[in-house]
């Protein structure tokens, strides 16, 4: 574990006390019902930071009644005046970038320095829609039998379920609310259960910004099925916007069917990191270190199976291997840490098993390739060689810290190993050759592409994937049309008699 300066204890306690641990409904903050309570534990130490009130059924009946009955005033708002919510929703989380940072530090884990990379990345999604909330043009225009007129306009969808994983607690809630906010929607938001001190302050800098009573309503909750299993039952709820798993985004889809929501769905990826025989080996490594181990490994776009060209292999899996053993896994506040533990010990035992069973098909440990003994849920970043094309491994998201290498022989293979999975979400390619990225990116089945780049997450860039890794875009102008529904006006020929 790596040693160094602890952030004060006090000053810890201090920022967990100044966060909400009630449920937000209605502009109030309510205490614990018939829900009760649930606590939040420091995955880094075991130890419990807060409890929180734990929505029932019928506090997440008593959200969806507000964000109902604010939904119609709030529709009508100015752009301008929901845009400057945004805006100052944005400078308020950049002033308080340090207790966002440490919040995330202590409830998810990852190392500060990137607990502040992901409080400016999820801020720019605030900046990102109060600009493209006076912006979401409709059109005007003739017929082409040059008669009427058609007139299109877009409205907010209504209220909205908005459903968050654990491994992004402030981007994951922006990425969703900002839009949301921007088109005019009044939403339920339900943070995971592990991570939801992070919502709960970030509801507190909604509300001091400016935001109307009803319109964000915030239930965390150990039961998420208590909460969205009624409210996807109920009529009044017009949209469903989901981050998580495959497995639950399915089942989420099935129940949303019953009253033919709109759904966004961003699910889960097995991202190929493909290096070919041109590439600049050094620059891929530095990729594929970001691409592989930004929050641990514990990313949807997270780079889950290297496909090396058979002539660099042995070359970028020695330099890679040297990369991964230079990491300093410790408790995320500690300075010199780059490696924060997995979620939980659930999560580390499945990393450790998928590891197990590749090292039982075949493959070889590079690097790591066991669990850190001790408090808390530390993996050691682990490099596999020659993993067999079916081991588990390469079809499994793994979700930490552990990175297969396989290899092929030519482009063609390279994209069929790519494809070979339900998932569809972010890949990777690292080539000089600007012609087979367009070639290759053409052919491959996922919704975004790292040319060279191993982070490509960016407020203004439409995120989302095809095949099971979901519907829908974050981000972009896409972003905002996921929570508009769109009218057509058609006007009779306005110069006949
Ligand atoms: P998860 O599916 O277990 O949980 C996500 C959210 O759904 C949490 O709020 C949880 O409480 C809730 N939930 C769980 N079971 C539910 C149920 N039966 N009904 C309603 N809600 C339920 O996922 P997770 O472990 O929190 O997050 C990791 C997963 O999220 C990974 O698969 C990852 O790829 C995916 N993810 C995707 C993106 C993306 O943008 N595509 C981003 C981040 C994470």
């Amino acid at each position: 574990m790596a040693e160094g300066k602890t952030v004060t204890t006090e000053c810890e306690t201090r920022l967990l006390e100044s966060v909400p641990t009630g449920l937000l409904i209605n502009g109030e903050w309510r205490g614990a019902s018939a829900g009760g309570t649930f606590d939040v534990e420091d995955p880094s130490t075991g130890k419990v930071l807060a409890t929180l009130a734990s929505a029932s059924t019928e506090d997440a009946l008593s959200a969806l009644d507000a964000a109902d009955g604010a939904q119609a005033s709030w529709a009508r708002t100015a752009p301008r005046e929901r845009a400057e919510i945004l805006r100052r929703a944005f400078e308020l989380v950049i002033e308080r970038t340090e207790d966002f940072a440490l919040l995330m530090t202590l409830e998810m884990g990852k190392p500060l320095d990137e607990a502040r990379g992901e409080v400016a990345y999820a801020a720019e999604f605030l900046r990102w829609f109060s600009e493209e909330a006076v912006r979401d043009y409709g059109r005007y225009l003739t017929t082409p039998e040059g008669k009427n007129k058609i007139l299109v306009q877009h409205k907010p969808v209504g209220p909205c379920l908005l459903i968050t994983p654990w491994n992004f607690p402030l981007a994951m809630a922006t990425r969703k609310v900002a839009p949301a906010v921007a088109a005019g929607c009044t939403m339920v938001l339900k943070p995971a259960k592990l991570t939801p001190l992070t919502s709960q302050l970030f509801a507190q800098v909604m509300v001091e910004a400016g935001l109307p009573a009803g319109v964000l309503n915030v239930v965390s909750s150990s039961s998420a099925s208590s909460i969205s299993g009624p409210l996807l039952k109920d009529a009044r709820l017009r949209k469903i916007s989901f981050t998580g798993s495959t497995p639950v985004g399915k089942q989420l889809i099935a129940e949303a069917s019953q009253n033919v929501l709109r759904t966004s769905m961003e699910l889960g990826g097995n991202a190929p990191f493909i290096v070919f025989e041109d590439a600049d080996l050094d620059k891929a490594v530095q990729g594929a270190m970001m691409a592989k181990m930004r929050n641990m490994g514990e990313a949807c776009t997270a780079a889950n199976r290297f496909l090396v060209h058979e002539s660099v292999a042995e070359e970028f899996t020695a330099k890679f291997a040297e990369a991964m053993k230079a990491l300093h896994p410790g408790r995320g506040t500690e300075a010199g840490v780059t490696v924060g533990p997995l979620i939980d010990g659930g999560a580390r035992k499945d990393v450790h098993a998928l590891v197990e069973a590749a090292v039982t098909a075949g493959a070889t440990v590079v690097a790591g390739g066991a669990p850190i003994e001790g408090p808390g849920y530390f993996y050691r970043p682990t490099v596999l060689a020659d993993v067999p094309n079916d081991a588990e491994i390469l079809r499994t998201e793994i979700f930490g810290p552990v990175a297969p290498i396989t290899t092929f022989s030519t482009e063609k293979q390279a994209i069929a190993m790519a494809n070979s999975t339900e998932y569809g979400l972010a890949a990777y390619l690292y080539t000089r050759d600007y012609t087979r990225m367009f070639r290759v990116s053409e052919q491959i089945e996922f919704g975004m592409v790292g040319f060279n780049a191993g982070v490509i997450s960016n407020a203004a860039a439409p995120f989302g994937g095809v095949k099971q890794s979901g519907l829908g875009r974050e981000g972009g102008s896409e972003g905002i049309a996921e929570y508009t529904t769109t009218q057509y006006i058609g006007i009779a020929d306005p110069y006949a008699d």
